[in-house]
């Protein structure tokens, strides 16, 4: 389980997000929501240990996150950031990195990650790019090569900041049911998503964080009828008639 005590996290000399407590249990989907700026990816990234809290701390089952080795913390949780550049490797090689966590040395690839790294493509309908480079997919193919990357790893706590960019409808929908798959199988989700109507659908828990950097959290039916999506976005959420499937 995730555990973030008293968190408080920050660049250089100022804090983005203030005295933090959360729990995130196995088997829920945990949704971040606020506006642009409001510390939804700085939440996460703390999540994943790649930036330190600078008071209180972040737990994994008990343990401070900064203290499992890398290899040990990747093993366990999985983070996909909002791609910023693009390495210029294979699809092939980068599924690999995925798996190298879990290899002892001299780090050789088995036959059963193999079968993992393809069945991680496939529920991503990315097995066609596997020869590509990188570099020469689209925004979208690119997108799932990342989340195939991320299931490759095999991780039980999975940190998705905002995975259905650049997604088609089809994947984005495609993917919350896997995301639903992940977390039948006690998997924990935690993600940032722009579109709230995803949130609310797919979520066990809402995270929002406000104009004040006040979090608060609650079902999507509590945070619904709490009138805090009105002020922290500005508009009436009414329930829609239509329904993508
Ligand atoms: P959100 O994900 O809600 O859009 P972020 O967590 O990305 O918000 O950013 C929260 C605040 O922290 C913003 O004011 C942003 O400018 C600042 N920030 C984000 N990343 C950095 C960084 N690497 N260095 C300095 N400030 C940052």
């Amino acid at each position: 389980m995730l555990e973030l005590k008293n968190l408080s996290v920050g660049y250089d000399g100022r804090y983005v997000i203030r005295d933090v407590n959360l729990s995130f249990e196995p088997g829920m989907i945990y949704t971040i929501i606020g506006k642009n700026g409001s510390g939804k990816s700085t939440l996460l990234k703390s999540c994943s240990g790649l930036l330190k809290p600078k008071v209180g701390s972040v737990l994994l089952d008990g343990k401070a996150l900064s203290q499992y080795p890398a290899n040990q913390r990747a093993q366990k949780v999985s983070y996909l950031s909002q791609s910023t550049s693009t390495p210029n490797i294979t699809v092939e090689r980068l599924m690999a990195h995925a798996r190298f966590p879990h290899l002892s040395y001299p780090k050789k690839l088995q036959r059963e990650d193999i079968n993992i790294i393809y069945r991680a493509l496939g529920d991503m309908r990315a097995q066609c790019f596997v020869h590509d480079s990188l570099r020469e997919l689209s925004g979208g193919e690119r997108q799932r090569v990342y989340l195939a990357m991320q299931l490759a790893q095999d991780t039980d706590i999975l940190l998705l900041d905002e995975p259905t960019t650049y997604l088609d409808i089809e994947y984005q929908l495609s993917l919350m049911k896997l995301l639903q798959k992940l977390k039948a199988q006690g998997k924990t989700v935690i993600m940032v998503l722009h579109d709230l109507e995803q949130a609310l659908k797919y979520s066990d828990r809402i995270i929002v964080i406000d104009a004040g950097k006040e979090i608060h959290t609650g079902t999507p039916e509590e945070i619904l009828n709490s009138g805090i999506l009105k002020k922290v976005f500005h508009v009436d959420v009414r329930r829609s008639e239509y329904c993508f499937e």
